[in-house]
């Protein structure tokens, strides 16, 4: 197997927010595995930058109980660990006043690559970006970093691209989609542009439809004031979802090049029909099987947020007219478990009686939990007496294939390099962020409007009735929920 990484230059990476959830759990394990790696450069340097004070010992504590916490083989790796430490630093500075700017540019090297992760509240985005420019810290080759949520709604994501907008290019700013750092999201474009086998298929004359599925196993404990404001819709399909469906719908880019890439995902969306209420449902869990309901961990006891929903999609252009996408995610079900199926017409004529009970080709591409390939196909069933025919998986776990020293890293391992490196084609350019949202946006009102309830359904199912209905009505069913 021939393997290229591409190397990542020194850098001085500072993370708004260090002290942080995100940065303990994700970020700074993710740094770390990159060590451990060898794929830290020599002369690389993270920053914490949070609100409280602490020396850089103390930082440097609080990273070790991290790392023991969330990456325990730390432990294993000494002599990275201490290189790990080594390039910690830290720095009080409140994002909303004065204090600490001044010595945050002071730190900082001319010459070395300089990028800002703003893993904080997105209220802090904007007066993060303002006084990094007013502070003269930001230079021209400068990065910033920010995730989900981008924006509430068209309005509020338009106001956050002018707010960073107004003090860096778009060149500069990296807006991360976790999903498109996950390795098997990834390969769904090496699937479909690195094999000749499924594009010549991949269209509305061999695809019948296509279900796309984030179904997750826990439910918002913890998470409960933020959720309740936004609602599965928000959360999952506006980004998450939407990015798995541009990338399994989107024309062959000429080349995967960030703005080549990103131009076609962007076509997708601005060719998709508009959402209609007669093809979405909404479900909220409420207990079963011992677990807590969904209004046990929100404020409002009458609360209409949807944790789960489903939708029927479709992508109006030449190649996808008339196949429909169904999209279904949600909290609190039967398993943790993320797929994309793409199932095929069946054949135009049978010449085996048997044929009309078969079911048709199926791929389904497995995202988690044991990333891999299955394609469903119909083969003779072995032994004399006539023909009978069966249905046999064509099966490809990617572990497997690849062998026990494969790694999949995590999705901010590869994300925070590509940042360094320079390279966009993961993350969301403005524009895709608009448009998403304004292909979202409508369907909020019109819930609003209809007064729409979430269905319930039961803590560990595979979510409400009606969302069965949407497919059986259209003469179609889900794949079960299962791992
Ligand atoms: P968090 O645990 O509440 O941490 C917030 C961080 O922001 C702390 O380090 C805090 O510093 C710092 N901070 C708050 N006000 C500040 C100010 N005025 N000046 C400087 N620093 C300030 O939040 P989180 O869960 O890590 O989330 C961070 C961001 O990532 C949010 O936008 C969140 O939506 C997003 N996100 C989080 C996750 C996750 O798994 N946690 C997943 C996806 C996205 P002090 O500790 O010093 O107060």
């Amino acid at each position: 197997m021939v393997s290229r990484v591409i190397p990542v230059p020194p850098f001085d990476l500072v993370i708004f927010g260090a002290t942080g959830d995100l940065a303990r759990r994700k970020l700074l394990p993710a740094l770390f595995r990159r060590m451990q790696e060898g794929q830290m450069p020599e002369g690389a340097r993270i920053i914490g930058a949070a609100r409280r004070k602490l020396s850089r010992k103390a930082f440097q504590d609080f990273v070790r109980e991290a790392l023991a916490e969330f990456e325990p083989s730390a432990a294993q790796s000494p002599k990275q660990l201490k290189a790990f430490m080594q390039s910690l630093d830290y720095l009080a500075v409140d994002a909303k006043g004065d204090t600490g700017w001044t010595g945050l540019g002071k730190k900082l090297r001319p010459d070395t690559i300089r990028a800002f992760y703003l893993s904080v509240g997105p209220s802090l985005f904007g007066e993060i970006a303002t006084r990094l420019n007013k502070h003269d810290i930001a230079t021209p080759d400068s990065r910033i970093v920010v995730e989900k949520p981008l924006g509430h709604d068209l309005n509020s994501a338009q106001a956050l691209n002018a707010r960073l907008g107004a003090c860096f290019d778009e060149r500069q700013i990296y807006r991360i989609d976790h999903y498109l750092g996950k390795e098997t999201v990834q390969n769904l474009m090496a699937i479909r542009f690195a094999n000749a086998l499924f594009e010549p298929l991949w269209n509305s004359h061999y695809v019948d439809h296509v279900q796309i599925t984030v179904a997750e196993s826990l439910g918002v404990e913890g998470r409960g004031g933020y959720y309740d404001r936004s609602g599965a819709l928000r959360d999952m399909v506006q980004n998450h979802m939407m990015q798995l469906l541009c990338l399994t719908t989107m024309e062959p880019p000429a080349k995967f090049n960030a703005d080549f890439v990103r131009d076609e995902k962007l076509k997708v969306i601005r060719a998709l029909e508009p959402l209609r209420i007669k093809d979405s449902v909404r479900g909220q869990y409420r207990a079963g099987g011992g677990e807590a309901s969904y209004l046990d961990h929100v404020e409002n006891p009458d609360s209409h947020t949807e944790s789960f929903v489903a939708l029927k999609v479709e992508v109006d252009n030449w190649r996808w007219a008339g196949v429909p996408f169904y999209l279904r995610t949600g909290k609190r079900l039967r398993t943790r478990m993320s797929e994309i199926v793409v199932v095929c017409k069946k054949p135009p004529h049978s010449i085996f009686p048997e044929m009309a009970a078969q079911g048709p080709n199926v791929l389904v591409i497995r995202l988690q939990p044991d990333e891999g390939i299955t394609l469903h196909m119909t083969i003779k069933e072995p032994g004399p007496g006539g023909m009978r025919l069966t249905e046999v998986p064509l099966d490809m776990s990617f572990a497997e294939a690849l062998g026990d020293g494969h790694h999949a890293p995590d999705a901010y391992e590869r994300l925070i390099m590509d940042v360094i490196r320079g390279d966009q084609t993961l993350f969301m350019r403005g524009d895709e962020l608009e448009e998403a949202w304004a292909w979202i946006d409508p369907l909020i009102a019109a819930w609003t409007e209809a007064g729409d309830r979430p269905k319930p359904y039961d803590a560990g199912s595979s979510g409400p009735e009606d969302a069965l209905a949407l497919l059986h009505r259209d003469g179609r069913k889900w794949r079960e929920i299962e791992s």
